[in-house]
């Protein structure tokens, strides 16, 4: 499981990690996190923050979730702020100039901090600490993301990556390939969907269509074709002709006696039957449709933002240029 979650009615909706910073005090060296405010909620009905405090050996950082009236500390007054960061073992300011050297050495750390969960059975986001569980799924799919191979003329995760010219600030701290930007996690998810759009894409080359009218699908099109070859068989979806008002169609007479068992005990006719309950189905069938269409336009979408990220405007010119370290 790359997801578990802490009960059957939960879901995973996402994980907070941190990104740590080996404090510049050479006599301490913790791994900091940088986080510059700890508000996980911060309505009048509902407030969660979390807290980063030193452990009691001051040798390293813990983590503890509060909720309302116990929230005693200011969450906004966390570790990272005016490029600075403050050590909450030793006292020791950071400047953000060190950050960027330890990032181009590669030496910036990442840790699991927080879980957040959906539930079927109540509203609301719920939020807990990461435990082993959430730890050793993390590790499973660093494996899983080792084994990676990147497919031959898909996101190369090697490559340099959109951002890694001009203003951005990511490449300061060393982020300069495409895979420096998704974690293990993420990398075996977008694999396994890109897999799953070439698989796609083979399945209806072989169904007959020429690769060259495949090439001017959408990827709407390709979405709504896996749909129809992962879960409708071979055949793929005939155009509707809008004349046609009549469905004809052979099942054996097992079947049809089941139907109309059914009809009757519902007390209406085979037709009516046959068609209110198929319409349901088809209603299912193109919402889970529509679900994976949305879901992978909008992958697409980031993965697009990435390669092709838009120029920047001018108030974020003025802001990188008004930046205390920018170079
Ligand atoms: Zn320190």
């Amino acid at each position: 499981m790359l997801y578990p979650s802490s009960a059957k009615d939960r879901e995973i909706l996402g994980y907070f990690w941190v990104r740590q910073v080996h404090c510049s005090n050479p006599a301490c060296r913790v791994l900091i996190p940088v986080v510059n405010q700890t508000w996980l909620a911060n309505k009048s009905s509902r407030r969660i923050a979390y807290r980063i405090k030193p452990n009691a050996q001051r040798t390293g950082i813990e983590y503890s979730l509060h909720y309302d009236d116990e929230i005693d500390f200011d969450p906004k007054e966390a570790t990272y702020g005016n490029n600075k960061l403050l050590c909450p073992c030793c006292g020791e300011v950071t400047p953000g100039k060190y950050m960027r050297v330890e990032g181009m050495a590669g030496r910036i750390e990442q840790e699991l901090v927080l879980a957040c969960e959906v539930s079927s059975q109540q509203q609301g986001r719920f939020y807990r600490l990461a435990n082993d569980t959430d730890r050793n799924a993390w590790r499973r799919a660093v494996e899983m993301a080792a084994s990676v191979i990147p497919i031959e003329g898909d996101v190369s995760p090697d490559r340099p990556s959109g951002n890694a010219r001009g203003l951005s600030a990511v490449t300061r701290y060393g982020m300069l390939k495409f895979a420096d930007f998704f974690n293990a996690r993420q990398t075996v998810t977008l694999d396994a969907f890109a897999r799953t759009i070439r698989a796609t894409r083979e399945e209806i080359a072989k169904s007959g269509e020429s690769v060259e009218a495949l090439r001017g699908l959408t990827n709407h099109d390709i979405a709504v074709r896996f749909q129809a070859v992962h879960f409708g068989g071979r055949t793929m979806p005939q155009t509707a002709s809008e004349t046609n008002r009549r469905v004809s169609l052979r099942i054996p007479p097992e079947d049809k006696a089941l139907l109309m068992r059914a009809a009757a005990l519902e007390q209406t006719n085979l037709t009516e039957f046959m068609v209110r309950a198929s319409l349901e189905a088809a209603r299912g069938t193109i919402h889970r449709a529509e679900r994976l269409a949305l879901s992978e336009r909008d992958s697409l979408a980031v993965l697009d933002l990435l390669e092709n990220p838009p120029a920047p405007n001018a108030r974020l010119v003025a802001a990188a240029g008004g930046l205390p370290d920018h170079q």
